[in-house]
């Protein structure tokens, strides 16, 4: 059944009287403008208390960092000359290029020591933050990209001419330092930040000098990048290495710890204040590692690497032996030395 609608509900309400003088309107008027231009206000200060929210800290996301290293696994092994290759360094251009001021490429050739038929075509990445004022106080963050062609210390000497995944060894350095991109980005610092990811540091043969004529080295980008920006001096650099394993225990590198005390010092301050019992205060084996050139130009660059890796150099280095846990312990230190929280 429906019911009628009520009269008393229909009737009109009345008319202001024709005789209201105007003058008496505009208080009304003035209120409605007052109340809209105080919810404009509101609204306003809403969205820029969203958008630069004063009170907001930055947070590492271990889970989108372990996507990065992920995504990075997907296109395959990554050596130079590899369709991984290439395909994963066009994805870190254009990564970076979402959250930095600037990327460019330091291309350069290298000749295969084992066979001169051989040309590498490498690239280092450089994503700069904050270039506007030129600041002379600049950090550089920096992972190797490429990974590494023969599997030459698997288990099963079948597999060694098989590529290695380097979900550890490539992937993970990487996989923070893009996740600390999209950080930089969000909260700029007041001095300079360069994330440097290095090509062809895993084409070497074992024991070779990192200026051997004879033997293929390792750590050939970043030795062609140390060598040839040469005006580039950033007060210190932090490289990540091998920082995805599962079971994470970073030793003081030893040649980081000899060249470089002090950039060791800090980040094992901001490692303790976080209570992360991973950083050991105890030394490792000197490793020959991207920070070298850098040491041996007098800029101190300390190595954050745990060798103690099952799986290097394996066909059996994949994500699943890393985890998003590890690589927010290094994103939480390397935010603690960045961005100090109060004491
Ligand atoms: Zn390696």
């Amino acid at each position: 059944m429906k019911r009628k609608p009520s009269r008393k509900a229909s009737k009109p309400t009345p008319r202001p009287s024709k005789k209201a003088s105007p003058k008496k309107q505009a208080p009304l008027l003035s209120r409605r403008m007052l109340i809209s231009l105080a919810v404009s206000l509101i609204l306003l200060l809403a969205v820029l208390l969203y958008v630069f929210n004063p009170f907001a800290a930055p947070v590492f996301d271990g889970n989108r960092a372990f996507q990065y290293l992920e995504q990075q696994c997907d296109f395959g092994p990554r050596f130079p000359g590899s369709p991984g290759h290439k395909a994963c360094g066009d994805f870190l251009v254009s990564e970076l290029g979402k959250f930095s001021d600037r990327v460019v490429e330091n291309r350069f050739n290298y000749t295969d020591k084992r066979d001169s038929s051989i040309v590498y075509d490498g690239r280092n990445i450089v994503a700069s933050f904050n270039l506007t004022p030129k600041l002379n106080y600049r950090v550089m963050l920096c992972a190797h990209w490429d990974t590494r062609q023969f599997a030459d210390k698997d288990p099963d000497s079948t597999l060694h001419d098989q590529p290695v995944p380097g979900a550890n060894d490539g992937a993970s350095g990487v996989a923070v330092l893009l996740e600390m991109a999209r950080i930089l980005e969000q909260f700029p610092l007041d001095f300079g930040v360069d994330i440097i990811l290095f090509d062809l540091e895993d084409a070497g043969d074992y024991g070779a000098a990192i200026d051997s004529d004879s033997l293929m080295p390792f750590c050939i980008g970043a030795n062609h990048f140390a060598n040839t920006q040469t005006s580039y001096r950033p007060r210190y650099g932090i490289l990540l290495d091998m920082i995805g394993d599962k079971d994470l225990k970073i030793k003081k590198e030893a040649y980081s710890n000899y060249y470089a005390p002090q950039v060791v010092d800090r980040v094992w301050k901001a490692a303790r204040k976080l209570n992360l019992d991973v950083f050991s205060d105890s030394l490792s084996d000197p490793i020959i590692d991207d920070h070298y050139p850098f040491l041996e130009k007098g800029i101190p660059v300390i190595d954050i690497i745990d060798f103690d890796y099952e799986y290097w150099h394996t066909t059996a280095d994949t994500p699943d032996k890393c985890s998003p846990q590890s690589l927010q312990m290094i994103g939480d230190v390397l935010l603690e030395v960045l961005y100090p929280t109060e004491e």
